[in-house]
């Protein structure tokens, strides 16, 4: 089953995803092939409404800080099945963040430096996390896109209007595809 990613300009990426009731077969095939193409491609985090379902599930890896300041995604990725964000640290940071929907974009995001997460595995297991950093930051933005929310949407105003016509083009290029 090949995944289909979705682009900006998709509406199932400005959708408020709906909770995993039952962790189906097929909900356990999605989150595979989501984890298999996130090891593909070394991604940090995906979530189902960028390959099209419009659930509250993504996959997140919680990546090492290299001494050159780069971060690199392990080879673990965690399901997040109906995750509950809390206890967001009042500190911020801010950091580029890219996103596989918005295909050549950069965004700088302020974003707490610590959050605490608690989720379902694929077993229907509940699991409490308490991330900070890049991690942190990696699960906030899938969690937000799981609510409709793209990183574009929290970049500051004069950034986002000079990559209007990016996000035009991109819209207009995908939606043709
Ligand atoms: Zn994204």
């Amino acid at each position: 089953m090949p995944l289909n990613l979705t682009y900006y300009g998709d509406p199932v990426l400005r959708t408020r995803a709906e909770p995993i009731e039952i962790v189906t077969d097929e909900v356990k095939e999605v989150a595979r092939e989501m984890t298999a193409w996130m090891h593909e491609h070394q991604g940090f985090g995906l979530a189902a409404p960028q390959v099209g379902y419009s659930w509250r599930l993504f996959i997140a890896t919680l990546p090492i800080l290299l001494p050159n300041g780069h971060y690199q995604p392990t080879n673990e990725y965690f399901v997040f099945i109906n995750p509950k964000l809390s206890s967001p640290a009042k500190e911020t940071w801010t950091r580029a963040e890219a996103c596989f929907s918005l295909p050549g974009i950069h965004a700088h995001v302020t974003r707490p430096i610590a959050v605490t997460v608690e989720a379902m595995d694929l077993e229907g297991n509940t699991f409490i996390k308490t991330l900070e950093g890049m991690a942190a930051r990696i699960v906030m933005h899938e969690n937000d896109h799981i609510n409709g929310v793209l990183m574009i949407d929290r970049m500051p105003h004069k950034e986002r209007r000079a990559i209007d016509v990016q996000l035009r083009k991109i819209a207009k290029e995908r939606a043709a595809a």
